[in-house]
């Protein structure tokens, strides 16, 4: 940038969660903007739930470009938005808020950061694949939406907690186009042999419990099936370990991260995010 150009006001994007110090998103951001040339901040900002509605006030007052939100926000931030994405209206979620003028938009990219990984990384095409997920909670909601949304032709939400599971399920028979199943989760659980792709939506894996792993018969983990982890950290959980070795083709959840970051980044800046810049940033990050 030339002196003559040069601002000294550096936009302001972040994330509000609680707790939040281990969040590692500012790294993925922070290298994508540098990579860019971009005077940007991304902030990661501690905010408790009793001072949400101030933090958004906030937010507005520091004319701040937008916002991450995670735990325990996705859900509550949407009485201070304007609007919402239709598909973070059917999510019921938001995990990134947009201004746009005066306004802030309220989105959801988990899902669509699965989307792009299992097309772009798996260089699989959901579109009349049969897809089962392990877990109902919000990431699996954002998931299954955006899968659905994209032609996914049956889906099956396997949970523990049969309530969660049959709303997340009547949701999406509801306001999909997919065929939907529920099954209540005891034991084992035994993949259909005609399942195209398993997910596991759950939070079993994540860091430090990395040697746990969901409860499925690995014996029924045919060669063709291609299982995804949400599990970011670490990317090559032991689920993925496990049914790599059975001869299942495997995607881990560091691309879903990668890329629902990237496609913030581009809400935000309105410029092509670097994806291998940000990706390498958080395998440092994690590794
Ligand atoms: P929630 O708390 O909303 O949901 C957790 C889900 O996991 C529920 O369905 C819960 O079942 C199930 N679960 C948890 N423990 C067990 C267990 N021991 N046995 C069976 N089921 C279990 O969490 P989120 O959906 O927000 O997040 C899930 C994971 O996804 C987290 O690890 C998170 O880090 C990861 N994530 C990754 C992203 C990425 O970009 N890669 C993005 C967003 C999330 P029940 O209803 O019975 O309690």
């Amino acid at each position: 940038m030339s002196e003559a150009t040069r601002s000294y006001k550096a936009e302001l994007v972040g994330v509000f969660g609680y707790p939040v110090a281990e969040n590692p998103t500012v790294v993925m951001q922070e290298a994508a903007f540098e990579d860019r040339g971009l005077n940007w901040r991304y902030l990661t900002i501690e905010v408790r739930p009793k001072d949400l509605e101030e933090a958004m006030i906030g937010l507005r007052a520091f004319n701040m470009q937008g916002i991450n939100l995670t735990i325990p926000h996705k859900v509550t931030v949407i009485q201070y938005l304007d609007r919402l994405s239709p598909e973070a209206e059917l999510i019921g979620a938001v995990n990134t808020v947009v201004r746009d003028g005066s306004q802030l938009v309220g989105h959801n990219t988990d899902g669509k950061g699965f989307l792009q990984s299992v097309r772009e990384d798996a260089g699989v095409d959901p579109q009349e694949k049969r897809v089962v997920f392990l877990g109902a909670g919000g990431a699996a909601r954002a998931m299954a939406v955006e899968l659905a949304l994209a032609g996914a032709a049956h889906i099956t939400i396997v949970n523990r907690t049969p309530s969660r599971g049959q709303e997340l399920t009547q949701l999406l028979s509801e306001k999909t186009p997919s065929e939907v199943e529920f099954v209540r989760w005891q034991g084992e659980y035994s993949v259909p042999p005609e399942a195209d792709i398993l997910v596991n939506a759950t939070s079993i894996g994540l860091f430090p419990d990395v040697k746990e792993t969901p409860p499925v018969d690995m014996a029924s983990i045919r060669g063709d099936l291609l299982v995804c982890d949400v599990i970011p950290n670490p990317p090559q959980t032991a689920f993925l370990r496990t049914a790599s070795a059975t001869g299942a083709r495997t995607l881990d959840g560091l691309g879903m991260l990668v890329y629902q970051g990237a496609i913030g980044f581009q809400m935000w800046t309105r410029v092509e995010a670097a994806v291998p810049v940000m990706r390498r940033a958080l395998e440092e990050v994690f590794s």
